[in-house]
């Protein structure tokens, strides 16, 4: 075991690694990005990994999520289980606590509490806000990431530093597509989780950090930049005004089990206007047997059979269980 971060060590700095390694990291969600961050923190030797998430491994999942087997989808364990299992494995150093559970404005502040830092490993924006608010509301760094097809991009944001989420959500690219509808490369989920990994050491190790929002096409091979230090806004609910609404449950995305039908309504917590043609021409690969017409989408993902309504509102027919409905609905709609 002796001189297992010594490379690293040599670049950081001694104290630098000890500091790392009194550190706890929270991975939000081990999906493609989670997966290839928590390897890297696990390495990296920090004190302790929480990793949480709702899902489990399918068999489409093997392509870019590092961590698991296909013995891991044929038993369709739980992705947080599989995790945790395979990361024990890569550094006994490290306590690995998991969590198998859906993440909302009522959980989050009780999951990233004592955290030194939190890294985003999510598929859809309401669950980002979500942490952003608590990020800010608890003072903890919050390392931003995103892709989908060959595109990615990150952000870092640190409470009391940097602009928020929040502050520079118009900066970012509208979520009209999800790897579900558009795919998505692994090479794209390797480099927005390297930028996330890095950001993580810095913060880790007591580095400043640039409030950068970084965007790149690793298909086309262009890059963006945006400096975000004058993105910040006076008027912010999260930074500014401190509301923190998406940690009101009133504002949450809701969930109903219907009764005797075997399925689930999903209502946004924010009202928005479904445009169904659009939603209908990004999905129409993935899905069967769908119809539109002016009020609502009908279609069959993955055997549930799905309907979209033009005010967001979702029924997920072939479950009775919530974080599976969500998950769909994240897939389909992000
Ligand atoms: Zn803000």
């Amino acid at each position: 075991m002796i001189g297992k971060y010594k490379k690293q060590e040599l670049f950081i700095g001694e104290s630098s690694q000890k500091r790392l390694q009194e550190s706890h990291a929270v991975i939000l969600g081990v999906g493609a990005l989670g997966s290839s961050t928590a390897e890297m923190l696990t390495r990296a030797g920090v004190k302790k990994l929480t990793i949480i998430d709702r899902d489990y491994v399918e068999w489409s999942n093997l392509q870019r999520q590092q961590l698991y087997t296909e013995e891991d989808a044929a038993l369709k364990l739980p992705k947080a289980i599989a995790a945790k299992r395979r990361l024990e494995q890569v550094n006994s150093d490290v306590q690995i606590d998991c969590r198998v559970e859906d993440i909302t404005g009522k959980n989050i502040e009780e999951m990233i509490k004592g955290a030194s830092i939190i890294i985003d490993g999510m598929d859809n924006f309401e669950t980002r806000l979500i942490i952003n608010d608590a990020a800010v509301k608890l003072n903890i760094p919050y390392i931003f990431g995103a892709c989908v097809g060959s595109y990615g991009l990150t952000y870092p944001v640190i409470p009391g530093e940097s602009p928020c989420l929040h502050c520079i959500i118009e900066q970012l690219p509208a979520q009209t597509e999800t790897c579900d509808s558009a795919g998505i490369i692994s090479p794209i989920v390797q480099l927005v989780a390297a930028f996330q990994a890095a950001y993580a050491l810095r913060v880790l190790s007591g580095k400043a950090v640039e409030p950068i929002l970084v965007s790149y096409d690793i298909w086309s091979m262009q890059k963006a930049e945006i400096h975000a230090d004058k993105l910040k806004d006076p008027h912010c609910p999260a930074c500014s005004q401190r509301l923190f609404s998406y940690l009101d449950t009133g504002n949450q995305t809701k969930t109903d089990i219907l009764c005797g039908r075997d399925a689930i309504q999903i209502r946004p917590g924010v009202s928005q206007s479904f445009d169904l043609d659009a939603l209908a021409k990004s999905i129409q690969h993935v899905v069967e047997h769908m119809i539109v017409n002016p009020y609502l989408l009908a279609c069959e993902f993955e055997k549930h059979r799905v309907v979209l309504f033009k005010d967001g509102r979702a029924i997920i027919h072939g479950t009775d269980e919530r974080s599976r409905a969500r998950a769909i609905y994240s897939r389909l709609v992000g």
